[in-house]
């Protein structure tokens, strides 16, 4: 969800890389990572944190020489912001280095495969099955990084734009994306692949815009586009007319705008890879049982500002799909006010970062009186997750701009799969009416899509309203009387 930057050609990779991966800050992120070719070998250093944490760990020797590399910044989704869950991912020979934003649907199954067949993860990240992937398939073609990607992208499910490099390759660099942002940058004598053009702006103008299951490989002086079955495709090229500010916010003029753009993706996000093969919901952290859940009378949902929002709208959800009452209240209230709470109350605290204090400090209160736990969270392993018996993350990725936006839209929708979890377990729900809600949701993305797409017709008619005056009285005499109340 965060930033990826490859690049091959004649300048020191790890300043284009690390550059680049600064130019993506802004998007945010909780660990980085770079992998770059050294002669015939690997070398990969990643860490959690800042991008500083990562830096001290370069400026060696052999990584300068090198001119081909790949660097990451990661907002975590499968495993917590740790330096092992830190990208790139390296296959167990060492020879493949993977980076990914995204979600791989189906790696739970992929990596069960693996580990039967004797390969050892070391990683808690859906990513990590990737670079196995990768290097099982390369001697079944050749070594031919492009082909392995596309064989490799056929056994995926879900939302992911991957870049890799090989070791014995100092040429080459290959992406793939499917429902995640990937693009071109082309140089003379130097090619970049970025998950936004921010990344290389400073070095080159001329892109490419991939589209959906493409798989893209750059060296030098070349760019090759296929399909996922290695059909040739012909990229968009496109020239970046936005400066290094502008770029940095894809574009739009306030990262506000830019995050209100991202709704749809954020919401497909959230959504993706929630049924279960069975044919049901599933959360992403379940420490109670169904017996426990069964047990429920009431639920208290405990947040701030925008998360107490999205609080009155779960409790709408969930009383009409579960039949449990539900209190919402201010977090930064809740304790002082001595509420009832026991061990058949379920409070769910939602917060985007997972660190807003009230919450946390709520959250605690409740589990002190027997309170199960659920969390509603855009931040894997941050806090509040970390003290609850059950998590649904949201996958809106970081939001910038203060007032919230996708990050709201996915903690409602969060809301709502709690409500259909909650009446799935509780039997109050059959699976089909659950499916049924699951597939209105699921046309959400398009239909927020279609709403987006009316901006410049409500701004229009925005400006041509504002200027209005009503009828019956002068605007001065409007200014003055005070709004009548609502007939009842
Ligand atoms: N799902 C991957 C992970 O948790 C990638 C996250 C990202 O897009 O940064 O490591």
């Amino acid at each position: 969800m965060c930033g990826i930057v490859g690049y091959v050609g004649e300048k020191q990779a790890l300043e284009v890389v690390v550059e680049g991966l600064r130019r993506l800050e802004y998007r945010g992120y909780d660990s980085a990572g770079v992998a770059v070719v050294t002669g015939d070998r690997l070398d990969v250093r990643k860490k959690a944190g800042k991008l500083a944490n990562l830096e001290s760990l370069l400026g060696e020797d052999p990584l300068e020489a090198a001119t081909i590399g790949i660097g990451h910044t990661r907002w975590a989704t499968h495993g917590g912001p740790t330096d092992v869950n830190a990208h790139p991912h390296v296959s167990e020979d060492g020879t493949v280095a993977v980076i990914h934003n995204g979600i791989i649907e189906n790696f739970a199954e992929l990596r069960d495969e693996l580990t039967s067949a004797g390969v050892v993860l070391t990683s808690e990240t859906d990513t990590e099955v990737v670079a196995h992937l990768l290097a099982a398939e390369l001697p079944r073609c050749d070594g031919d990084l492009a082909e392995a990607m596309r064989r490799t992208c056929r056994q995926l499910e879900g939302a992911f734009t991957l870049v890799a490099v090989v070791a014995d390759d100092v040429d080459v660099v290959v992406a793939a994306r499917r429902n995640s942002p990937l693009v071109v940058g082309l140089g003379q004598g130097e090619n970049f692949l970025a998950s936004d053009v921010a990344a290389f702006v400073s070095h080159t103008r001329e892109a490419l815009e991939l589209g959906q299951d493409q798989v893209v490989q750059i060296s030098r002086d070349t760019v090759v586009i296929t399909d996922f079955d290695g059909n040739p495709v012909e990229a968009k090229p496109f020239t970046v007319t936005w400066d290094a500010a502008a770029a940095e916010k894809g574009g739009y003029d306030l990262f506000m705008l830019k995050e209100i753009a991202e709704q749809p993706k954020a919401v497909a996000d959230s959504l993706r890879g929630r049924v279960a093969r069975d044919g049901r919901l599933h959360l992403d952290e379940m420490r109670l049982t169904d017996a426990e859940l069964r047990e429920i009378d009431k639920i208290v949902v405990v947040a701030c500002g925008t998360a107490y929002h999205a609080g009155l709208v779960a409790k709408y959800a969930i009383e009409h799909w579960t039949r449990i009452p539900v209190d919402v209240e201010l977090a930064s209230e809740f304790r002082y006010r001595d509420p009832i709470v026991d061990d058949r109350t379920l409070t769910i605290a939602i917060s985007q970062s997972g660190e807003t204090m009230d919450t946390l400090m709520a959250l605690r209160y409740a589990r002190e009186q027997g309170s199960k736990a659920l969390a509603i969270c855009n931040t894997v392993g941050s806090t509040i997750p970390r003290e609850c018996d059950a998590v649904l993350y949201t996958y809106a990725g970081p939001e910038i701009a203060v007032a919230s936006t996708k990050a709201f839209l996915t903690q409602i929708v969060a809301a709502y799969l709690v409500g259909l979890y909650l009446a799935q377990v509780r039997g109050n729900m059959f699976g089909d009416e659950i499916r049924s809600v699951l597939t209105d949701l699921s046309d959400m993305p398009q239909a927020v899509d279609l709403t987006l797409d009316t901006s410049e017709g409500v701004q229009a008619l925005a400006r041509e309203l504002v200027r209005t005056r009503p009828r019956c009285c002068s605007w001065d005499a409007m200014s003055a009387t005070p709004w009548p109340s609502r007939a009842h």
